[in-house]
């Protein structure tokens, strides 16, 4: 009954999408056809979810061959490319968090797939930013994607136990090499008594940052530590 009265309300809200402006139906905030135009990933690496040029099963990216990775999973919805990349811009610099509940969504229907028959982790921890950052911004855009994602995943978010100690610089211009030595040391965390955790960011560039937090969290007792972003840089 409660169902079907939300439906038949929801068939009477109609919002303009939020890129180009036609009628779409609440609560999506995107139009059918903006959605399927967003960039996809098409072949990736199994481990850390790099664009790979060709499609082969399997198939690991140079930098998970050589080295590894501390994290044992990473799971994207998008490729960094417009519109998305301009959608997490706006959401993170323009303070336009309307973007958030459509990003949130459409990565939670990925994750959906990538989980259908591996066990779900029991909590989401959005990557922390530094205080000076915060008050700066207002909001942390990882948070604010979390509390969405916390809905349709149906998994609790903890924004308490990652804590960023020292503002890095901006990883954008660095090299790999240099990204991980800004990021190194820069995280603490409390006592987890988590099993198995979702870390989850807005865009993963090089992985610096996410294979920083999945070491500490495995230091601290974390067995099992999945990436959850909503884009993945092509390779550079
Ligand atoms: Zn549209
Ligand atoms: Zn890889």
């Amino acid at each position: 009954m409660i169902q079907s009265l939300k439906y038949k309300l929801q068939s009477l809200i109609t919002l303009s999408c939020l890129l180009c402006r036609d009628a779409c139906q609440w609560p999506d905030r995107l139009c059918r056809g903006c959605i399927d135009s967003l960039p996809r990933i098409q072949h990736a690496c199994m481990l850390c979810s790099e664009p790979l040029p060709h499609r082969d099963d399997g198939h690991l990216c140079g930098t998970c061959q050589k080295q590894g990775r501390t994290f044992d999973s990473c799971t994207s919805a998008f490729l960094y490319q417009p519109p998305v990349s301009d959608m997490l811009q706006r959401l993170k610099y323009h303070d336009q968090l309307a973007f958030a509940h459509p990003l949130a969504s459409l990565l939670a229907n990925t994750l959906q797939t990538h989980y259908r028959a591996e066990p779900l982790p029991e909590v989401i921890l959005p990557i922390p930013l530094h205080r000076t950052r915060l008050l700066q911004r207002g909001y942390n855009q990882s948070t604010v994607l979390a509390r969405h994602l916390s809905r349709h995943m149906m998994i609790p978010t903890d924004h308490r136990l990652l804590k960023r100690e020292r503002a890095t610089q901006p990883q954008l211009a660095l090299t790999t090499h240099q990204r991980r030595q800004n990021v190194r040391g820069t995280f603490t965390c409390k006592t987890p008594g988590y099993h198995h955790v979702a870390l989850l960011d807005d865009i993963v560039t090089t992985g610096a940052t996410v294979e920083e937090l999945s070491r500490l969290l495995k230091r601290h007792g974390v067995k099992h530590v999945d990436i959850w972003c909503v884009a993945r840089t092509p390779p550079g």
